[in-house]
């Protein structure tokens, strides 16, 4: 799961890492007050799940009334890598002379948290980390024993920080590693963390990913992930507990299990179609989830038509396709047609229970995802 910039920004902040005076703002109106508040100069900030924001157009500093309410104006609702800004950040514009990086995350090779610092922060981290990968310092972490306190400083000194901010930028790499910790992170990052003209570091941008299957213990973390969700559908998945990724194609997908639900979207692309997204409604597939997996294909607009690929485990295929048939007989007309392949335990004795005036049966994977292609061209046409 995965925070916005100020719902990051607000937890770093309460664990005592400076950000700077912020308010968040979803009008012109709102942008306009808040910068009042605030001061000028500042900087206005889109919040939507893309990196590199500064160099799409998605941040602009204004240094009056005016400046703010066109900044505000050319931000709101521009398109972002596909994502609509819905929300902006303004926050009191930082004077730095400097900008590092920090993060923390998990080295799964080495199989230890990682900790970074990058005296070379700022837009550009990920080609530091290609190009000059030794301009990065990293301290693995045992995690029975938490960062000590000279690995930080280590780090620091290893990057090459300027000694005026060195303990600083050590004390926030510490309480950043923490709350990666405390919040079952799996990223937590800082890029970047500026230093002003008198030598103080502020945590100018911030990362926060949270490991969703730890969210049941961080209440607090989880209010935050519907606000976090970038559209409806999202939000509709969350409250589902449904793994959901939206694209942008044509094909809506249904699935168990994530290995399966990622076959049949390579499968729809190798047959010339396009997936609408990725919904894995995991296992026990009863009527219940079957229903809430179509709604949310259906109330996608994009969505032509729904391929459905369940293998039968601990789920037998007559559940499944007991709950297939009571989720469309439910429905007063199905708006989208559904082609269903079932598979494993007790599939044959599915396939023939589907209600057929309501779904078209395949037997194999490759047959039902080129129906589903076909009637998604249909539609198009
Ligand atoms: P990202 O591009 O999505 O990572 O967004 P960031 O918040 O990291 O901002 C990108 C860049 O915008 C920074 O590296 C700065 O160069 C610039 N920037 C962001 N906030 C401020 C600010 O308060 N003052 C100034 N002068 N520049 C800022
Ligand atoms: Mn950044």
């Amino acid at each position: 799961m995965r925070l916005h910039e100020y719902q990051a920004k607000e937890v770093f902040s309460d664990a005592g890492i400076p950000t700077p005076d912020s308010a968040l703002a979803q009008s012109v109106d709102e942008a306009v007050e808040a910068a009042e508040d605030i001061g000028y100069p500042v900087a206005v900030k889109a919040q939507v799940h893309v990196g590199g924001r500064g160099k799409a157009g998605g941040i602009k500093l204004a240094e009056n009334r005016e400046e703010a309410e066109d900044a505000a104006d050319s931000i709101l609702g521009m398109d972002l890598k596909g994502y609509t800004v819905e929300k902006l950040l303004v926050e009191a514009a930082v004077d730095f002379t400097d900008e590092l990086y920090v993060g923390v995350t998990m080295d799964r090779g080495e199989g230890k948290p990682v900790a970074m610092v990058s005296s070379k922060g700022g837009v550009n981290i990920e080609e530091v980390a290609e190009e000059d990968p030794d301009a990065i310092a990293r301290e693995h972490v045992d995690p029975a024993f938490g960062m000590h306190p000279y690995q930080a400083r280590k780090a620091v000194y290893d990057a090459g920080v300027d000694r005026e901010v060195a303990l600083d930028a050590a004390s926030v790499l510490t309480t950043l590693y923490d709350l990666w910790e405390d919040k079952d992170a799996s990223d937590a990052e800082i890029n970047p963390l500026m230093v002003t003209a008198d030598d103080e570091v502020v945590a100018a941008d911030a990362v926060l990913n949270i490991d969703g299957d730890a969210l049941f213990r961080h209440p607090d973390l989880a209010e935050m992930e519907d606000e976090a969700a970038e559209d409806e559908l999202e939000a509709k998945a969350n409250d589902y507990g449904f793994d959901y990724v939206r694209l942008d194609g044509n094909v809506g997908i249904i699935g168990n299990g994530a290995g399966l639900v990622m076959t049949t979207l390579d499968l729809v692309d190798h047959y010339g179609g396009s997936p609408a997204n990725f919904l894995d409604i995991g296992g026990g597939a009863k009527a219940e989830r079957v229903t809430n997996a179509l709604d949310m294909v259906f109330s996608d607009e994009n969505v032509d038509s729904v391929v459905f690929n369940i293998f039968g485990g601990i789920t037998r295929g007559d559940e499944v396709a007991k709950g297939i048939n009571e989720a469309l007989e439910s429905l007063d007309e199905i708006p989208k047609p559904v082609v269903v392949r079932l598979a494993g335990t007790n599939a044959e004795e599915g396939m023939e229970i589907l209600n057929t005036d309501l779904v078209q049966v395949e037997a194999t994977l490759e047959d039902a995802v080129q129906r589903a292609v076909k009637n998604a061209q249909e539609v198009e046409q």
